[in-house]
């Protein structure tokens, strides 16, 4: 059965694809449920959840640059769209009754915070849900790595990262092999070793050198943010 761990900080990434909805833009229905799942998870099993919000939902750097713009003017838009869903995510985290602050690696002074991890901590204590936008603020870093770095500062137990499209780690791709079995726990060493690639490299090592438990886990089934939040072990848990 699965085992389960009890957290008492953590940073949840969770991905703007989901946000979308498989579209374009905020989907109010998909971000509503994701409030409700937080906010569970925050009054029942009274975890600090920190998230740090995608924007693969509006643009990506990457995608940009290959239709010809620079890239460090794409990523900055990248991560400007990353806020639109911090804002989203606010609205209906409030509606659930959570206090919540949301805190940018690019000053928006109108819209939230500026980055303070120190002041982030304490919303933490209070019982808030803090929002990270704007990825590190700078271009060429993905928010998987920012969530591993974030993580890292705020001293959380571990970063839970919520993928669109896979669940777990797989001994291989399962889109491809039928025989892919999928792995409850590894090592960072073993899967390097077996070359499973499942986050960008920058946040793996950031996790691996600093000793931080990463899970890997989808974005779809029943309560499933509310699940991992609550220390449950759905997905993959690597370790060091
Ligand atoms: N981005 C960036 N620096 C950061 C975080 C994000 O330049 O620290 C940009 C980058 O262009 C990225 C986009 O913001 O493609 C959206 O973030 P990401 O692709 O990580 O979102 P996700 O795929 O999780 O929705």
């Amino acid at each position: 059965d699965t085992a389960s761990t009890r957290y008492r900080r953590v940073v949840l990434k969770l991905s703007g694809e989901m946000f979308g909805g498989g579209a374009v833009g905020v989907d109010p229905d998909v971000v509503s449920e994701v409030a409700r799942q937080i906010a569970k998870a925050v009054t029942e099993r009274g975890v600090q959840v920190a998230v740090v919000m995608g924007g693969g939902n509006f643009f990506r750097g990457a995608e940009l640059q290959k239709r010809g713009m620079d890239r460090p003017r794409a990523d900055y838009i990248g991560m400007l769209g990353t806020v639109m869903n911090c804002l989203a995510l606010q609205d209906f985290l409030e509606k659930e009754g959570i206090d919540t602050r949301v805190q940018t690696a690019i000053h928006m002074a109108q819209v939230a915070e500026p980055y303070i991890p120190r002041r982030a901590i304490r919303h933490l204590e209070k019982g808030r849900v803090v929002i990270f936008g704007a990825g590190a603020g700078m271009p060429f870093f993905s928010t998987d790595t920012v969530a591993a770095q974030r993580a890292l500062e705020i001293a959380a137990d571990a970063v839970l990262m919520s993928k669109n499209g896979v669940d777990a780690v797989y001994t291989s791709d399962p889109r491809t092999n039928p025989d892919a079995e999928k792995l409850d726990t590894i090592t960072f060493e073993e899967s390097l070793r077996r070359g499973l690639k499942v986050v960008d490299a920058a946040a793996f090592s950031l996790c691996m050198e600093n000793r931080l438990p990463m899970l890997v886990f989808g974005a779809e089934g029943d309560d499933i943010l509310v699940r991992a939040l609550g220390g449950e072990r759905i997905g993959t848990l690597i370790t060091s």
